[in-house]
């Protein structure tokens, strides 16, 4: 017997949700009864410093108004740091992290001596690449500078893990990436530099998390937003180090205001909870959805 496929949908509670969410989130429950899987909802809140416990409360509600229907009980990160503990001693014990001390403005500060900040190195994201300060410092020197009351981050060494997994890494696209990706896709982890695996406030990271969870909760299906695309590389490789099973990945194009900007949490008027207290039902705002989508492809 076959098992059904599990696809998921994974909200932070960091802000209201807006419309793109309620896109993503329709996209997967939709994939899911299309293929007659099941559907999981997990709230990534590893980020106490920003997850709210009353944007979850908003996300369920909003969710349950959408028509979407989940499986009990709702997986949420907070509650499970010691599987990505146990992950993160894994990656420890493969040789392939180190502690960082570096702040934000040392790096930036660094970076800028190297080459000017306007020549400098970026990720997918446009942020800065690490530019290794920590990454060969002797272990002696790190503890004192630890012991003397400087918390680190864990980073991945990315060239040892490169080395690790071979530089011929995969992933398979459903849907499509920023540039129309289809299909098999080669990672390119290495744009990325050494990302950050567990944050110096939370011991964990959401690489880190995303991956171990999707294992964890048989997830065969990742439906996502385009803006995680790239990141996909960094989930395979940590996937392989890990050894953790392969999910297909379904990326989904992003809903866009009238100006062509991706919906951010921080426009409160874009919410979800806005548009419904304006009296709009399911059914205009998907209308309104329809229609943002096809301002975005103009
Ligand atoms: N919590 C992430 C977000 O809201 C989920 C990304 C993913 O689905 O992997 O962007």
């Amino acid at each position: 017997m076959t098992s059904s496929p599990i696809f998921r949908f994974a909200p932070s509670p960091t802000g209201l949700l807006h419309l793109g969410h309620a896109f993503s989130a329709l996209h997967a429950f939709e994939a899911a009864k299309a293929a007659r899987g099941r559907f999981l909802l997990r709230i990534e809140d590893i980020d106490h410093t920003r997850c709210r416990p009353e944007y979850v409360t908003q996300i369920l509600e909003d969710l349950s108004w959408l028509g979407l229907s989940w499986e009990e009980p709702v997986r949420y990160q907070s509650e499970h740091m010691d599987d990505y503990k146990r992950a993160l001693t894994k990656l420890e014990a493969l040789g392939v992290t180190y502690q960082c001390l570096a702040s934000r403005s040392e790096i930036k500060a660094h970076v800028e001596q190297r080459s000017g900040l306007g020549k400098a190195e970026r990720d997918p994201d446009g942020a800065l690449i690490y530019p290794g300060i920590y990454r060969n410092m002797d272990a002696e020197t790190t503890a004192e500078m630890i012991a003397s009351g400087r918390p680190p981050c864990i980073r991945l060494n990315m060239t040892k893990a490169i080395e690790l997994v071979g530089d011929n890494l995969t992933f398979q696209e459903k849907g499509s990436g920023p540039q129309g990706e289809y299909g098999k896709v080669l990672c390119s982890p290495q744009n990325w530099g050494d990302v950050v695996i567990a944050r110096k406030e939370t011991p964990t990271s959401y690489h880190l998390s995303v991956v171990v969870d999707d294992a964890l909760q048989g997830i065969s299906e990742v439906t996502r937003g385009q803006d995680v695309f790239h990141a996909t590389s960094i989930h395979r490789l940590l996937q392989m180090l890990l050894e953790l099973p392969e999910p297909v990945y379904n990326h989904h194009r992003l809903i866009k205001d009238q100006s062509g900007a991706k919906l951010s949490k921080s426009a409160a008027d874009k919410s979800l909870k806005a548009w419904r207290c304006q009296g709009f039902s399911v059914e205009e705002l998907l209308e309104v959805i329809e229609n943002e989508e096809h301002l975005a492809k103009d």
